[in-house]
């Protein structure tokens, strides 16, 4: 459950289950703190005309949910609701909320949708739209993802199938999505005559069901046999449906024989799918298998860079990217959401964008990420590495050769843990927070000035981060 404040409106039970249902994937895509602040209101009624709109209490909240998240929600919009009906979002009167008899409901839930057409209309395209930011020329290449990147690309390009299936696996929030619609975009506008079909597995298996119900199953075999590129994303949901699978495996034999390019994700390998059948897996497997493995620190700097330069925020100093990369290192999806959420915030607040306010903004993802170094983990290598005594890292000596590298830990254990600036004082022998600021900021300064120092804090870094 997402929440009591969505009281859908003349929805028939259908529309509100596919309503609830797209509020639990926006909340879990963009994070509870952004679903609370601005996507928890959000709201689905049927106006008088039997559209169904969404609508927020302000105008500013509708602007801002727009032009922060118009392109998810209309993409869940699309996987959830008939592609007939228009994803569109409102001021809703004031007051208490329109609440409309809705006449068509009453009669049923299908008689509730906006264009009664056929039964098989939504198969007219069976996919769900691309998102237009997720191209080869916005995804991000390093050590852990560039196996499925090449092999995105050649999926892509070559002209003959050059490995049948492609399957992509990795964990959540690591780019299997944003390649496959790559993949698409690519071939969609350099050969557009092929037929290119992406869908998710779980709406692969809804319009089978579909089928079924309306006993339209050869359209659907036809309609998915004739195309040139077949793409299945999150093939893990049919694991246990054995009907689906059952279909799914037909069809793909079916594609394979006529030498037509599949390419599957999942969430594991196809070795490693349980609930998915022996001949299934192991079918998954004939071609090129790639895995995308979690992010290393390189990349998630790389994947900020890219994306504050797309957003045009330049007000975000490198020292921010290189916090939210040390710390948020989950996954990408977690990652972009922190960079929103700090960027959310300046907007808002109009403050300038430093590790404090990041640091304040993001404490429960922090937390959640913390990695649990600790400062006597970091004061421990950082003396071993300029070999000096651990004792010097709370002694009050200022002697360089060893006020140096105190300054170093104390910008580490700023930059490593989430220890304020007093708690850090503290565990240097009791010394001031602006002490560590200064420590902080001075060090900063020489990682311009100083490539060996600038070396040494990476190395560092390295160090305890593995
Ligand atoms: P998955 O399907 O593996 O769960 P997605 O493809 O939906 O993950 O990726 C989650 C988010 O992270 C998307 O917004 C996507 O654009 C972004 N992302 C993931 N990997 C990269 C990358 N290498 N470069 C740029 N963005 C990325
Ligand atoms: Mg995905």
């Amino acid at each position: 459950m997402v929440g009591p404040v969505s009281s859908s409106q003349g929805l028939s039970p259908e529309d509100s289950q596919s309503w609830q249902r797209l509020r639990g994937r926006l909340k879990a895509e963009v994070g509870d703190a952004a679903f609370n602040s601005w996507l928890r209101q959000l709201d689905l009624t049927r106006g008088r005309d039997g559209r169904m709109m969404m609508t927020l209490p302000t105008r500013f909240m509708r602007d801002w949910v727009i032009s922060h998240y118009a392109e998810k929600i209309r993409s869940l919009w699309n996987d959830e609701f008939d592609t007939t009906a228009a994803a569109e979002i409102h001021v809703r009167p004031a007051g208490p909320r329109v609440s409309e008899p809705a006449p068509e409901a009453a009669k049923g839930a299908e008689a509730g949708r906006p264009t009664p057409a056929g039964p098989m209309s939504a198969l007219s395209d069976p996919g769900a739209p691309l998102d237009p930011r997720f191209t080869f020329e916005n995804f991000v290449v390093g050590k852990t993802n560039e196996l499925a990147y090449a092999a995105s690309r050649r999926a892509a390009e070559s002209p003959t199938v050059p490995f049948n299936p492609l399957f992509l696996y990795g964990g959540v929030g690591l780019g299997k999505t944003h390649l496959m619609h790559a993949i698409a975009w690519h071939i969609r506008e350099r050969d557009p005559d092929r037929k290119v079909i992406y869908l998710s597995a779980e709406k692969f298996m809804y319009q089978f069901i579909r089928a079924l119900r309306f006993k339209d199953v050869m359209q659907f075999k036809q309609l998915f046999r004739s195309v040139d590129v077949l793409m299945i994303d999150d093939v893990q949901f049919i694991s246990g449906k054995e009907s689906t699978q059952e279909e799914f495996f037909h069809t793909f034999n079916a594609l394979v024989d006529q030498n037509r390019q599949i390419i599957i994700s999942g969430d594991r390998s196809p070795s490693n799918l349980d609930g998915m059948e022996e001949r299934m897996r192991s079918r998954l497997g004939w071609g090129l298998v790639a895995d995308i493995h979690s992010t290393d620190y390189e990349l998630r700097v790389g994947i900020l860079q890219s994306k504050v330069q797309h957003l045009d925020a330049k007000n975000v100093p490198l020292q921010v990217l290189e916090f939210l990369a040390h710390r948020i290192t989950s996954n990408v999806r977690e990652l972009e959401g922190a960079l929103n959420r700090v960027l959310a915030y300046s907007n808002l607040v109009g403050q300038a964008i430093t590790i404090d306010t990041t640091q304040e903004v993001l404490r429960d993802l922090l937390r959640s990420n913390d990695r649990r170094i600790t400062i006597e983990d970091i004061q421990k290598r950082v003396a071993e590495h300029y070999n000096i005594r651990i004792s010097e890292m709370h002694s009050a000596r200022r002697a360089r050769a060893v006020a140096r590298p105190r300054q170093v830990a104390m910008f580490l254990a700023k930059q490593l843990t989430s220890r304020s600036l007093p708690e850090i004082g503290r565990k240097f022998g009791g010394r001031d927070h602006t002490t560590v600021m200064h420590a902080v900021k001075r060090i900063n300064e020489l990682r311009e000035s100083d490539s060996n120092l600038a070396e040494d804090v990476d190395l560092l870094r390295r160090m305890l981060e593995t």
